[in-house]
């Protein structure tokens, strides 16, 4: 059961029983005939990302997806709506997630309880039982999507955020799971980003994980005064996220807590030790970190997070590990799997800023009938070839238009009037230097067939 009702809910009860003119309009009052509408605002935590801001993200997943299908991961996408208990039973009813930041709402044309997802994987996996993906062998996927998540917005963290998610389906490591920190390490490296380390954990199975939990349930006990009350309540449902606290007395105890290595038997301190193997033949530096916890069942063995000290305090960007359990625990067949999620706004965060990733090669300025007519099919020409080349719309004189071409970044501007169109030839004014700087260039009087190749000339 989810602990309701959510705050969210009751708004969007409020605004259902509303009729839709109050709405959309700010005042009933008023007796014209176009009622001033009223001022909308983004929802509190989500954010637009603007055309000035799209370069990053445009760059970061260009880059992301370029280097996933380098080590042969392929793309998969999962509906952004799930029903409610995929998450309970995926992510777990004990968690700061389904406890208090799902966005659940139930649908009032059929009454199906529902969700936004707060993470990518569980979606995947429900997906990949439904496809039966694994039928012909382990698979590697990649995604990128919104999440949400009802959080107290600051820098971040959001209510609408993007994940970059990494799964593999279907193989029980330890060379996989190294395979997705090598892949992780190299995506820093391609993004420019060098101040983030590598934190490495083993859960170790579930036996072992029980008789952990049984010693950790007993330093606790023999420490109660110093626990905050979130501490105590999950002393005896998920003792392990206690190892998580943020609090300063919780931290103190935990200094002298067992270490679950020390759990660990054969098979899995074996799995841990060929992990770390290969890590360092491929030069991957991390450190082992038995604070990293996963508080449900079905997580085990290698855990991992990828963190940055560049904010001040330690900020994950990217969280992950193995989850042997979680197929069967959604009804699907026996299948070992270990992905991650990497939270994109932080990542972006650590970017400088970018100019756009791919300029226009030129602007096409125009002037009457016949010009915007030879304009059109120039254009599509130039496309045909695999230029970018933006056309002028809406009128205006030529100073105008070349104010545009100016504003648009473009390598050239392309002129043509009636004198051009006669002669079939294009003025080729340019406007850029490679850097996407301006310049001041000589124009050019070039046959409109030479364009293409004059432009690719630079
Ligand atoms: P935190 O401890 O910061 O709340 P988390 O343990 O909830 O993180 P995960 O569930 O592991 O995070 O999600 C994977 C990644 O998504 C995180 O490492 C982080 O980069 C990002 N992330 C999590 N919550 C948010 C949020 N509210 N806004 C933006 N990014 C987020
Ligand atoms: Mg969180």
């Amino acid at each position: 059961m989810l602990p309701g009702p959510y705050p969210q809910n009751l708004r969007a009860d409020l605004a259902a029983q509303m009729p839709v003119e109050t709405l959309l309009h700010s005042s009933m009052e008023n007796t014209s005939n176009a009622p001033t509408p009223m001022k909308l605002q983004a929802v509190r935590g989500m954010n637009d990302v603007l055309p000035a801001d799209s370069a990053k993200w445009e760059f970061f997943e260009e880059t992301v997806t370029r280097v996933a299908r380098q080590y042969g991961y392929r793309n998969m996408r999962a509906p952004i709506v799930e029903h409610t208990p995929l998450f309970v039973r995926s992510i777990g009813e004990v968690t700061d997630i389904v406890e208090k930041e799902m966005y659940s709402f139930e649908d009032k044309l059929n009454g199906e309880k529902l969700t936004l997802r707060p993470e990518l994987t569980a979606g995947l996996v429900r997906a990949a039982i439904e496809a039966n993906l694994t039928y012909n062998g382990p698979v590697r996927i990649y995604s990128l999507g919104e999440v949400f998540r009802h959080e107290r917005p600051q820098k971040g963290r959001y209510r609408q955020f993007n994940q970059f998610d990494v799964e593999c389906f279907g193989f029980d490591g330890p060379d996989v799971d190294a395979e997705i920190m090598i892949m992780t390490a190299r995506i820093w490296r391609e993004l420019g980003i060098d101040d983030v380390r590598l934190e490495i954990n083993s859960l170790g199975n579930a036996d072992e994980r029980a008789a952990y939990r049984q010693k950790l349930i007993a330093h606790y006990e023999a420490h109660l005064d110093a626990l905050d009350d979130e501490a105590k309540r999950r002393l005896h449902t998920n003792p392990m996220r206690i190892l998580d606290s943020k609090v300063a007395s919780v931290i103190e105890v935990n200094g002298t807590a067992p270490n679950l290595l020390d759990s660990l038997q054969d098979d899995s301190r074996a799995h841990f030790e060929t992990l770390q193997q290969l890590l360092r033949e491929a030069n991957v530096l991390f450190e082992v970190n038995p604070r990293i916890v996963r508080g449900m069942d079905y997580y085990n063995r290698t855990a991992f997070e990828f963190v940055t000290e560049r904010f001040g305090s330690p900020l994950t960007v990217c969280g992950g590990g193995r989850y042997d359990g979680l197929f069967e625990q959604l009804g699907g067949k026996s299948t070992p799997a270990i992905g991650f999620g990497m939270g994109i706004e932080r990542v972006l965060m650590m970017l400088a800023d970018r100019s756009n990733l791919a300029p226009l090669d030129a602007y096409l300025v125009h002037a009457g009938d016949a010009a915007r007519v030879a304009a059109g099919k120039l254009a599509e020409t130039l496309r045909d070839s695999g230029l970018a080349v933006a056309q002028h719309a809406g009128g205006g004189s030529f100073k105008s238009q070349m104010k545009r071409a100016d504003a648009s970044g473009a390598r050239f501007a392309l002129i043509l009037g009636d004198n051009e169109v006669a002669a079939g030839t294009v003025a080729v004014k340019p406007m850029r230097n490679a850097a996407g700087e301006p310049i001041q260039g000589e124009q050019a009087i070039i046959m409109g067939s030479a364009v293409a190749a004059h432009l690719r000339r630079g």
